[in-house]
C-alpha cells in the first residue's frame, strides 16, 4: 500500500496511482493530455521602430476577441459551465487587466505578451489577497492571460485536445473555461495532478456526473494513449486494467432511488438528511426523499446582500425554505460569516489568517444583535410553519462560546440547541460541550481543514485537509464517543458524509445522522444497507490504524468489495 505520493498496484498486479476521488464513477479509455498552458514570455524590450500606440491597441484587439470568443461560448453553454464561461469574458473585458497591461507597453515599452502577463500576475495577485472565493478567481485571470497571450503570438487557444473518439481527459490542472466546455460525449473521466475537491473542475465534473480523480501527481507520468481505468470515488488511477477490470466498468449501473430510509444491514437506522442553502435546495431534497435538513447554510442568501435583510424578511425567507423542506427536523445553521464567506455588511477589517479570525460564532464578538435578529426569524419561522426546527453555531471552539450560544437560542425559544464541531478543540471537549448543547454535528470540511492546518480552499494541500486521515478519524471518534456517553445525537454534516466508503466509516466511529448533497443520499443509502453497525465499528478501526488517508481509504475499500459491483 503506497504513501500519498507513490503508486501502488492493485490486486490484479496493475499499477495504481493515487489521488483524491472527486466526482464518483469508473470508467476506462485511451488518456489525452491537454495541451499546456502558454510558457511566460521573456521581459523584452519593443525596438524603437515599434509604434508602442499600436502595440497597446492589439493588446485591447486581442482582450476583445477573447471576451467575445468566451462570450459566444457562453451562450452556447448551459449551466455552471455558462456561467464560468461568462465570468472569463468579463475578466477578459475587465479594464484593470487591460489598461494595466497597456499602461505597461506605453511606460516600460514592454513587448505585448510580456505586458499582459505581467499586468494578469498583479490582478492575480490582488485577488488572492482577498482569500476565499475571489483567490479562486485568479485561476480564472491565468486562463484569460494565456488565450490573450496565445491570440497575440498567433498560437492556438491553449486547451483541450479534440479527439473524435472516447478519452480520458489528463492535465496538470485545467482551467475554469476549459472545464465549461467538456464535451461529455468524448471525455470519460478526468484526471488531474494538480487541484483541489473544491475546484470547478471538481464541481463542474460532479454536476455532470464524470467520474474525476485530482491531486494525482504522479499521473504525470501517464502518457497519451495509455489505457487508464479511473474510479473516482476511491480517487484511483490503474494503468492498463485487465479485461475484467474494463468489463466491470462498462456494466452500466442501475439507477438507485433511495427508499426514504437509511438504514444499515443490521437494520439500524441512520437518518439520511439534506445539505441545502435555499428553498430550491429543499424541494430537491424532499424529491430525494431525505430524512430530514441536516444543514441549512443560512449565509448563502445573505452573501449576496449588501445589507442585513430585516428580521420580517429573514422570516419570510426561512417559511419558504421550511415549507419546502422534507418532513423531518431542520437543523438550521446560524451565519457562518468570515474567512471563505466574507459578507459585504459584516466587515472584520484587514486579517493576516482569515480563516484563524473572525468567522463563524466569533463574528457575534464583532455584531451580537445580527445573531440575535436571525435567531428572532428563525423562531418566528418555525411558528408560521410548525417545522422541527433545530439550531447549531459554527465554529465554536470553547464551552462558553457552546453556552452562550445555547442560552441564546432557547432565550429565542428553539429549544433544540447544538454546535458545529469543526475546530479540534470542541471535538476534544465534546463530552462538555455535550453536557451544555442538545445534539453536535461534525463539519468534516473545517475540522479537516483544522485538524490539518492545511487551507481547504489550496489545491495543493488538498492530499492534507482529507478527512480520511486518521488524525480526524480520531477527532471524529473522541466526538462519536462523547455523543454515546451524554446519550446526545452526533451527526456528520461535511462533504465526508457523502463518500459511500466513509460514510461507513463515521457510522461506525459514532455518526447517529448522516447528511449529504441530496444527489449523494441513494448510493450512500446503497452502502449502508450492506453493512451491519458491528462491521461498521471494525472497518473504523481498520481506518483509525491505517497511518495515512490513502492507506486508511484503500484499506477500508479494499474490505468493502461490493463496492464495485454498486459502480461506487
Ligand atoms: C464543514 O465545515 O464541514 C461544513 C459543513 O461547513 P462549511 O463547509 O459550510 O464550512
Ligand atoms: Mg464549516
Amino acid at each position: 500500500m503506497g504513501s500519498s505520493k507513490e503508486p501502488d498496484t492493485d490486486r490484479h498486479g496493475c499499477p495504481r496511482h493515487h489521488g483524491i476521488g472527486v466526482s464518483p464513477g469508473l470508467a476506462a479509455g485511451p488518456v489525452k493530455r491537454v495541451f499546456p498552458r502558454v510558457r511566460e514570455p521573456r521581459a523584452r524590450f519593443l525596438p524603437p521602430e515599434r509604434n508602442v500606440a499600436d502595440e497597446a491597441e492589439r493588446i485591447r484587439q486581442c482582450a476583445a476577441d477573447t471576451a467575445q470568443n468566451l462570450e459566444l461560448r457562453a451562450s452556447l453553454a448551459s449551466g455552471q459551465g455558462a456561467e464560468v464561461l461568462a465570468t472569463a469574458a468579463q475578466i477578459a473585458a475587465d479594464p484593470t487587466l487591460i489598461d494595466g497591461a497597456c499602461e505597461l507597453v506605453h511606460t516600460r515599452s514592454l513587448v505585448p505578451a510580456r505586458a499582459v502577463w505581467e499586468a494578469a500576475g498583479m490582478l492575480a495577485d490582488q485577488l488572492k489577497d482577498m482569500g476565499g472565493y475571489m483567490a479562486e478567481r485568479a485561476l480564472d485571470v491565468y486562463d484569460v492571460r494565456d488565450r490573450i497571450i496565445a491570440r497575440l503570438l498567433g498560437r492556438p487557444a491553449p486547451g483541450l485536445p479534440t479527439p473524435d473518439r472516447e478519452h480520458v481527459l489528463w492535465a496538470r490542472d485545467l482551467a475554469p473555461s476549459d472545464t465549461a466546455q467538456l464535451d461529455i460525449t468524448k471525455v470519460k473521466a478526468i484526471i488531474l495532478a494538480e487541484g483541489g475537491p473544491t475546484s470547478h473542475t471538481a464541481i463542474v465534473a460532479r454536476e455532470l456526473g464524470i467520474p474525476a480523480v485530482v491531486a494525482a501527481p504522479t499521473t504525470a507520468k501517464l502518457r497519451d494513449d495509455d489505457v487508464v481505468l479511473v474510479n473516482g470515488a476511491a480517487g484511483t488511477v490503474t494503468v492498463s486494467p485487465t479485461a475484467d477490470q474494463l468489463a466491470h466498468a462498462a456494466r452500466p449501473i442501475p439507477e438507485r432511488t433511495f427508499s426514504g430510509r437509511g438504514q444499515l444491514a443490521c437494520g439500524t437506522h441512520i437518518p439520511l438528511l439534506a445539505n441545502i442553502s435555499d428553498a430550491a435546495g429543499a424541494s430537491a431534497a424532499a424529491e430525494a426523499g431525505a430524512e430530514g435538513i441536516g444543514l441549512l447554510r443560512t449565509e448563502l442568501w445573505f452573501l449576496g446582500t449588501t445589507s442585513e435583510p430585516s428580521v420580517e424578511e429573514q422570516t419570510r425567507h426561512f417559511v419558504d425554505v421550511f415549507d419546502k423542506a422534507p418532513a423531518g427536523r431542520i437543523v438550521v445553521r446560524a451565519l457562518d460569516a468570515g474567512s471563505d464567506k466574507p459578507m459585504a455588511y459584516l466587515p472584520t477589517g484587514t486579517e493576516a489568517n482569515p480563516a484563524l479570525g473572525m468567522r463563524g460564532y466569533r463574528m457575534s464578538r464583532l455584531y451580537p444583535d445580527v445573531l440575535a435578529r436571525q435567531l428572532e426569524a428563525i423562531a418566528a419561522a418555525r411558528q408560521e410553519t410548525g417545522a422541527d426546527v433545530w439550531v447549531m453555531a459554527p465554529m465554536i471552539s470553547t464551552l462558553e462560546e457552546c453556552e452562550e450560544f445555547v442560552t441564546a437560542a432557547h432565550a429565542a425559544g428553539l429549544e433544540q440547541a447544538g454546535l458545529m464541531i469543526e475546530v479540534p478543540a470542541a471535538a476534544l471537549r465534546a463530552g462538555q460541550m455535550l453536557a451544555a448543547a442538545q445534539f453536535a454535528s461534525i463539519g468534516t470540511n473545517d475540522l479537516s481543514q483544522y485538524a490539518m492546518a492545511a487551507d481547504r480552499l489550496q489545491g495543493a494541500l488538498a492530499d492534507l485537509s482529507d478527512p480520511w486521515h486518521p488524525a480526524v478519524l480520531d477527532l471524529i471518534s473522541t466526538a462519536g464517543k462523547a455523543g454515546a456517553q451524554q446519550a446526545r445525537p452526533v451527526g456528520v454534516c461535511g462533504e465526508a458524509a457523502a463518500d459511500p466508503a466513509l460514510a461507513v466509516v463515521l457510522v461506525g466511529l459514532g455518526a447517529s445522522t448522516l447528511s449529504m448533497t441530496p444527489r449523494a443520499i441513494p448510493d450512500v443509502a446503497a452502502v449502508l444497507a450492506h453493512v451491519s453497525l458491528a462491521q461498521a465499528r471494525e472497518l473504523a478501526g481498520v481506518a483509525l490504524a491505517a497511518t495515512d488517508a490513502v492507506q486508511a481509504r484503500t484499506a477500508v475499500r479494499d474490505r468493502m468489495e461490493f463496492l464495485t459491483d454498486l459502480g461506487l
